[in-house]
């Protein structure tokens, strides 16, 4: 037994490059090595530190609420403060009538909660997501989720699952009476940052309300301020029917939700068939530091800032070897001709001080999504640090 090794399956699982930077510490934008190597983060815990790491404010709260209780009790067997002060405040940066929250653990969680509530609702089947969609890694979520590659080793997944492209009017005409629910991004993530036209966002919205289909946003990376508004979705003048999120909600805690209407949520309330259960989905720590966030997020302007600081960096990463940049806020993907131009920038660049990364479906591209407080001469510091990589990458 004293000899065996034992190995932390988490490690590097979801590729053959993982980073493996060690860190001691995390403070704002900054991570800390146990050397006192540092680094300046520019892809959050993929979109989950918008306030940066350990916020005082987020840290006072988790303490708070260590004085107060843990968990107590499955989700809504008790009233916990910390939950109806949380479901509050992100229902007042909802538009009406978003105005019930469920509150769970992860994103993938969020999912899989948001797509049995629409079979519940609808009495349907049948499910529509993207191609090159990810919306989560459990069975439900991974159903949906747009990428062959990624399922192929699970199959049989959830049956009645069909896919459309994002952003292509055309493909809209697939939904019918018989579909439950659209799912999808509001912004595609892992497919490298991919923006939908407005109007393609107008014609999804009347084609859910003609044939009576919930229209389910995935906002778990773009919610929380990351694009420049509270949700993506703001962006396009339409209202989902359910809303997901999780990451960035958490100010760094473990946190997510589904929200919907009252009628659609009503669905799981009060019947015999079992709604949703989590043990732990909204713990009051988690909560507790949530609510800071949106706090933060509000009373720090941070999400007035964003257009400003996305700028900025498209301003300074100008070289002939960036193809492109796609963004929507805070949310961007830096285009190289390939990933293997791309892998020793990145590589130069963590040796240089600042931390990127690709995306899982789109590895020609360098994503950057900082946490929302970077300040001008941190954008600067770290564009510098880019640019010298790109020159010294070999
Ligand atoms: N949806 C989107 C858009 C995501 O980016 C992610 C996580 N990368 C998820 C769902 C799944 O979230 P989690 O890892 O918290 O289950």
């Amino acid at each position: 037994m004293n000899n065996r090794q034992i190995f932390l399956s988490n490690l590097a699982q979801t590729t053959d490059f993982p980073l493996l930077i060690e860190v001691e510490k995390a403070e704002g934008i900054y991570l800390f090595g146990p050397k006192g190597e540092r680094y300046i983060d520019l892809i959050s815990g993929i979109g989950v530190s918008n306030v940066g790491h350990r916020h005082p404010k987020v840290i006072s709260a988790i303490q708070a609420q260590l004085d107060k209780y843990l968990h107590l009790m499955v989700y809504g067997e008790y009233v916990q403060t910390p939950q109806i002060l949380l479901a509050k405040a992100v229902c007042d940066t909802l538009p009406d009538p978003l105005d019930n929250v469920y509150l769970v653990n992860s994103g993938s969680e969020a999912v899989e909660g948001a797509l049995k509530l629409a079979k519940r609702f609808t009495n349907r089947r049948e499910i529509i997501s993207c191609v090159n969609a990810y919306h989560g890694s459990s069975h439900g979520s991974l159903s949906v989720g747009g990428n062959e590659i990624f399922k192929r080793a699970y199959r049989p997944l959830l049956p009645g699952i069909s896919h459309i492209n994002y952003g292509n009017p055309l493909d809209l005409e697939k939904i019918n009476d018989q579909t439950a629910a659209v799912i999808l991004e509001t912004v595609q993530g892992e497919a490298g940052i991919r923006v939908a036209e407005k109007g393609y966002f107008t014609a999804l919205r009347k084609k859910c309300d003609e044939t009576g289909t919930l229209l389910i946003l995935d906002e778990i990376q773009t919610g929380f301020g990351r694009t420049g508004k509270f949700w993506a979705f703001e962006h396009f003048d339409i209202v989902p029917d359910i809303v997901v999120c999780a990451k960035g909600m958490g100010g760094g805690m473990p946190i997510g939700a589904f929200i919907a209407n009252k009628e659609v949520m009503g669905v799981f309330k009060n019947n015999p068939l079992l709604g949703h259960i989590t043990t732990f989905g909204g713990h009051p720590v988690s909560a507790a530091a949530s609510l800071a966030t949106v706090q933060i997020l509000q009373e720090e302007n941070l999400i007035g800032q964003v257009d400003t600081k996305a700028r900025l960096f498209k301003q300074l990463l100008i070289h002939p070897k960036i193809k492109s940049i796609r963004n929507k806020g805070l949310m961007m993907a830096v285009e190289f001709e390939s990933f293997e131009v791309l892998k020793p920038i990145i590589d130069r660049a963590i040796e240089l001080g600042v931390i990127t990364d690709w995306f899982l479906f789109c590895d020609d591209s360098m994503r950057i999504a900082p946490p929302l407080i970077i300040t001008e001469t941190e954008i600067r510091e770290a564009c510098r640090v880019i640019l010298q990589a790109i020159d010294q990458a070999s």
